[in-house]
C-alpha cells in the first residue's frame, strides 16, 4: 500500500492520541468532582469517561491498523480476508472488516 496510506493512519493515531490527552485533561480537572452521590457534575464525568474508552479504542484500532499495514495486510477483512472496498477505506480509514462482515457483526 502507498505512502499516504501510512501517513493517513498515523494522522489518525495522533488524532485519537490528542482526543485521549485532552479528555483526561478533562477527567483530571473534573476528579475533585468524582463519580460522588447526587453530584451534578457525575454525567458529565461518566459520559467524559465513556468518550474516554472510545478514544482508547480508537488509538489501539489505528495503532493495530499500522501493525496490520507493516504485516502487508492493510486492507484485507480481519474475519473472512476479504478485500475491503477501497471506498469503504476511503471513508473509514480504519476499518478491519468488510461491509459483509461489518454488518454481520453489528447485529
Ligand atoms: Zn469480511
Amino acid at each position: 500500500m502507498c505512502a499516504s496510506t501510512k501517513k493517513k493512519l498515523q494522522d489518525k493515531l495522533r488524532e485519537a492520541l490528542k482526543e485521549l490527552d485532552q479528555l483526561d485533561k478533562r477527567l483530571q480537572e473534573k476528579a475533585e468532582y468524582g463519580p460522588g452521590k447526587g453530584d451534578p457534575a457525575i454525567y458529565e464525568w461518566e459520559l467524559t469517561l465513556a468518550l474516554r474508552q472510545q478514544a482508547q479504542a480508537k488509538v489501539e484500532t489505528a495503532r493495530r491498523t499500522l501493525q496490520r499495514l507493516a504485516e502487508g495486510r492493510y486492507g484485507i477483512c480481519e474475519r473472512c480476508d476479504a478485500p475491503i472496498n477501497p471506498e469503504r477505506l476511503e471513508i473509514i480509514p480504519l476499518a478491519s472488516l468488510c461491509i459483509k462482515c461489518a454488518r454481520a457483526s453489528q447485529r
